[in-house]
């Protein structure tokens, strides 16, 4: 009530003051943006809004029908404005008076009460006899969320639809000014251009958005000069989710620190900028040492938690110039682009190693973690990425061997030697093709007798042309290489094969066949081992298993699973080398293990080592194992065996390792005792 009343003093002061204008010919009236009510009009308004009288006219509630776009609308014109007081748009409007559509066009502009209220001044131009075509399309740009403008061709507002206009700070604003990109302005500049077509940021109201733009040459259809129309739709919120996608496609989620997606775009881009300028760089290669011990001890999440208080640590160096990423794993990559000079590099990877070296706690127990690290100079040892990331990973390998904790360059003979084992192993993978591996076979003698009651199978690789190449030519190639698990296979059906024919010939002894410490990591070990005894009616009772004290100190579950499994199979095991590894006794009895071999050195070195042979002896004894002694050469070595515990040796005082028939006519001369 107190709001009419309010509404119908400012309507009698508004009669008085427009009553000049109740003269004209065009409708004209003040509508009320705050009320949705018309405060004023003319007589000729009565016409168009079909009225009976003013009281009438003024008495209706415009806001009760009203849609939300009209109203959304209307809540536009008053920011446009509050933005600028003297604007004047031209529109055509459709009004519903009794729900019958008029059309008209209606310039409008702003009009202040005296109490300070903005209210809006409309002034019906002609009414429009378009057709139905084209009230509806102009009725569509008013009501569409796509921004739609015309500029002069020089850049000058000369429409906006409400859409554009709510996006566009100042009413007056330019087309020069809307556009961030520099790339879109010279284009606009350009007169062979007539159509630009690009998601490009521009300049609103809510600071620079992304919106996806059409900008096509035409005429004004008013003043038929060129002009420019453009449509926009805001795609903020899509680019965001790109530039999102294309963050976690190119960063660790773990660390946020750039991946090897990221190295090789970027990081190849900053080295030829580097090199352009006739400067250099490098690249520093790190891995941590004994991060897998985190990991397998304390859990995954220490480890994730190390990684990230690495990746902070690398990251707080005080370093210039620098980028950083984290190729996965423990291995981190920096590149330091470009070098002001030797002594400063230095004192960066100085700086690398003490701050990584500083002990962190995890899970309330201090660790500490020391980087290996390899570098690659750039253009020195490479301009390409790839190229530098493998020859500064090559040096780390080397700073790993050399000692952990410390940096190594690359150099010429670094990638020679990697270059020659890579030969090597191709060279060994063909030679598993072609069958160049013979197993050779050295007896294993009873000490009391003299006599033949084993051998040992190992491997020799005839190569084509270097001739017969020794295992310490290729083993450690294909372990590295993972071909040690097909080399291992082919060497064990020879086993298997050789004790079978033996048997059959009346010398039923036992043969035992090296294991490498990484066959254990093969799933299938086991099985596959049996399908082979079993395709080449081998026997398990008569096959020993040779391993190393290493494949025991990892303490895996699964590696001591397979080992139980084997012994249940009727395998027995033997531990090669004794007495040069760790030499744990513990898992003497932990671990199902029938057999000892003393290492080669004690023999030779019988006088020095004889408390060391003697504690072995004692311990086989203890736990009830048999004693092998390797490398026996001389007829002083062998008495000394007949004064201990020690049932059977290996030497080349009885016999080198000889090739399959030649054993067959070695085990045809001599009393076999069956075992
Ligand atoms: P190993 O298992 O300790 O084998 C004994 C090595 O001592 C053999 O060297 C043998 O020829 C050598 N030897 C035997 N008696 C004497 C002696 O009186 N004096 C001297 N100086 N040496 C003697 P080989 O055949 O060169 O094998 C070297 C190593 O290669 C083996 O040491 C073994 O670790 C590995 N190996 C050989 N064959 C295989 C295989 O099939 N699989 C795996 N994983 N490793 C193998
Ligand atoms: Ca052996
Ligand atoms: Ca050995």
């Amino acid at each position: 009530m107190k709001l009419e009343s309010s509404l119908a003093k400012e309507a009698a002061v508004l009669a008085q003051k427009l009553c000049e204008l109740e003269r004209l010919e065009h409708p004209v009236w003040v509508f009320d943006l705050d009320n949705a009510r018309i405060l004023w009009s003319n007589e000729s308004s009565l016409n168009v809004w079909q009225a009976d009288s003013k009281e009438e006219l003024l008495s209706r509630e415009l806001g009760a029908d009203m849609s939300v776009s009209v109203s959304k609308r209307l809540k536009q014109y008053k920011t446009d404005f509050s933005r600028d007081k003297t604007a004047r748009f031209t529109e055509v409007w459709t009004l519903y008076p009794n729900g019958e559509p008029v059309t008209l066009n209606v310039v409008f502009s702003a009009y202040w009460l005296s109490s300070e209220r903005l209210c809006m001044f409309c002034e019906g131009v002609t009414e429009k006899t378009a057709g139905a075509e084209t009230l509806r399309s102009s009725e569509a740009l008013l009501h569409t969320s796509v921004h739609i403008s015309l500029y002069s061709s020089a850049g000058a507002p000369l429409y906006r639809n409400p859409a554009s206009r709510s996006s566009v700070a100042n009413a007056n604003s330019r087309l020069q000014e809307h556009f961030v990109n520099p790339e879109i302005l010279r284009q606009l500049d350009d007169p062979s251009v007539d159509e630009i077509q690009a998601i490009t940021s521009v300049n609103t109201v809510n600071g620079v958005v992304w919106h996806d733009i059409t900008a096509r040459r035409c005429l004004d259809v008013v003043s038929g000069e060129a002009a420019w129309l453009i449509s926009e739709v805001d795609v903020s919120k899509l680019k965001a989710t790109e530039e999102h996608a294309q963050f976690l496609a190119e960063h660790d989620t773990l660390t946020k620190l750039p991946n090897r997606n990221y190295v090789s775009i970027y990081f190849q881009k900053q080295i030829d900028e580097v090199l352009t300028e006739g400067k250099s760089g490098g690249l520093i290669f790190i891995d941590l040492d004994n991060f897998k011990n985190v990991n397998d001890s304390l859990g995954h999440d220490a480890g994730d938690q190390l990684l990230v208080e690495v990746a902070d640590r690398l990251r707080s160096l005080a370093v210039s110039q620098y980028s950083i990423a984290r190729l996965g794993g423990d291995e981190f990559l920096l590149m330091i682009n470009p070098i002001e000079s030797e002594q400063h590099f230095e004192s960066i990877m100085q700086n690398i190693i003490n701050v990584v070296s500083v002990p962190i706690t995890l899970q309330g127990r201090e660790v500490q973690v020391t980087p290996s690290i390899g570098v690659a100079l750039f253009p020195n040892n490479g301009t390409q990425i790839l190229e530098l990331m493998r020859h500064a990973d090559l040096a780390m390998y080397h700073a790993k061997e050399t000692g952990k904790n410390d940096f190594a360059y690359f150099s010429k003979e670094l990638s020679d030697a990697a270059e020659s084992k890579m030969n090597l192993v191709s060279e060994l993978r063909l030679a598993l093709k072609n069958n160049e591996f013979e197993t050779y076979f050295q007896p294993r003698v009873e000490v009391s007798s003299n006599l033949i009651v084993g051998a040992e199978a190992l491997v020799r690789w005839n190569h084509p042309t270097k001739g017969q190449i020794p295992p310490g030519g290729f083993i450690a190639a294909c372990e590295e290489s993972g071909l040690i698990s097909d080399l291992g296979k082919v060497v064990f059906k020879d086993a298997i094969i050789a004790q079978r024919v033996w048997a059959e010939q009346g010398h039923d002894i036992r043969i035992s066949v090296n294991l490498s410490s990484l066959q254990f990591n093969e799933e299938n070990l086991v099985q596959d081992l049996l399908d082979i005894v079993r395709e080449h009616r081998g026997n398990t009772k008569k096959i020993e298993l040779e391993i190393t004290e290493s494949v025991l100190l990892g303490h895996d579950r699964c590696t001591i699973d397979k080992l139980h499994q084997l012994v249940a199979c009727g395998f027995e095991i033997a531990i090669d080398d004794f007495g040069t590894g760790y030499s744990n006794l513990a898992y003497l009895h932990r671990y199902p293990i029938s057999c000892l071999k003393i290492d080669r050195s004690f023999i030779h070195s019988m006088d020095s080592a004889s408390p060391i042979i003697d504690l072995i002896v004692a311990m086989a004894k203890l736990f009830d194992l048999y004693v092998v002694a390797e490398g026996v050469e001389t007829t002083e070595q062998l008495d000394m065996l007949n004064n201990i515990y020690c049932q059977e040796y290996q030497g080349f005082l009885f016999h080198k390792p000889t090739d399959f028939n030649s054993f067959t006519r070695l085990l045809s001369q001599h009393d076999i005792m069956a075992a």
